[in-house]
């Protein structure tokens, strides 16, 4: 009788029940949660790394060499500005040689149909000759400027890029494939299309969804290009490691499954035996690889957009 009339408040009621059974599921709700996303983010860790290894290719590195024909700042000698006017002109003969590829590169090389040698000299793009140096462009010229290595090494970024201040591409004095020199050289005209002194639009900010389309749409144009100079084996293989890893359904698994053997197919089909050539090589394999994941799986410019910022916060 004296356990009957015990306060209610020292029993367990069911309501307190029900309230350590909730506390005690949302802890172990939110212990998984965590490991999750701990494995979660050690997977993304490796595959980063392993996407990283790729673009600097460490098993082959050592073994190559690059060719640059400017190590170093040339004076301002009629003998540097004749071998600048003679790089120049090889570049301008590889363009013609390759401009049937496509209607567009057709097109570009039509309209730019005049190039003004330069170079990377104390600190900033300079034309070497005085009458060059002239602020208003003549129709249809851009600005042709080399980097020498020293420059190039400083600043870790190899890619020739278009330059909408100085109305000109600058790229490395560094002896390129032909076949991937071309490629990169039109992904660049391509831009200046867009963004030329003459009938271009402002340049628009890097960060802007505008411009990280731009370089999803000219990548993928550089890409056409070098499948077209394969005769279709470079789409080709892209296909099949994709078909490969059917079972992936993350590009950056697709991505990171590139093996070295796959590098040294890649580095093959386009003779490129530099690290430099190489590593410039592998990132337009990774982005192509992504993109064309993207479209086997229906997806569009959305999707090709999350691939190129990932690889750009990611692995750049
Ligand atoms: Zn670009």
């Amino acid at each position: 009788m004296r356990h009957r009339n015990k306060p209610a408040k020292n029993r367990p009621t069911c309501k307190v029940k029900l309230m350590t059974l909730f506390v005690t599921l949302t802890i172990a709700l939110l212990w998984v949660a965590f490991h999750q996303k701990q494995i979660r983010e050690q997977e993304e860790k490796k595959v980063i790394q392993v996407i990283s290894d790729i673009i600097v290719i460490e098993a082959q590195k050592s073994q190559q060499i690059d060719h640059w024909w400017m190590r170093t700042q040339l004076p301002a000698t009629a003998e540097t500005m004749t071998l600048l006017e003679n790089k120049k002109n090889e570049v301008l003969s590889k363009l013609h040689k390759y401009r049937s590829i496509s209607a567009e590169t057709e097109s570009l090389v039509s309209r730019f149909n005049s190039f003004i040698p330069g170079a990377y000299v104390n600190g900033g793009f300079r034309f070497l000759n005085e009458h060059d140096s002239q602020p208003s462009y003549p129709t249809n010229s851009i600005g042709f400027f080399f980097v020498p290595e020293e420059m190039m090494r400083e600043s870790l970024y190899y890619c020739p890029t278009w330059n909408s201040g100085i109305n000109g591409i600058a790229m490395a004095a560094l002896e390129m494939p032909e076949q991937l020199e071309v490629a990169i050289l039109f992904h660049e005209l391509g831009h200046a299309k867009r963004h030329n002194k003459i009938d271009g639009k402002p340049d628009s900010d890097a960060q802007s969804a505008e411009r990280i389309q731009e370089e999803v749409e000219m990548t993928e144009f550089s890409g056409e290009i070098l499948n077209q100079i394969s005769h279709g084996a470079y789409h080709k293989y892209i296909n099949e490691i994709i078909k490969r890893e059917l079972k992936k359904n993350r590009f950056e698994q697709v991505i990171a499954s590139i093996t070295s053997d796959d590098c040294a197919v890649f580095n093959a089909m386009f003779g490129c035996s530099g690290e430099v050539p190489s590593k410039l090589l592998m990132v337009n394999c990774v982005y192509i690889l992504g993109f064309r994941f993207c479209e086997t799986r229906g997806k569009s410019m959305k999707e090709k957009i999350e691939v190129y910022n990932w690889f750009e916060t990611n692995i750049k």
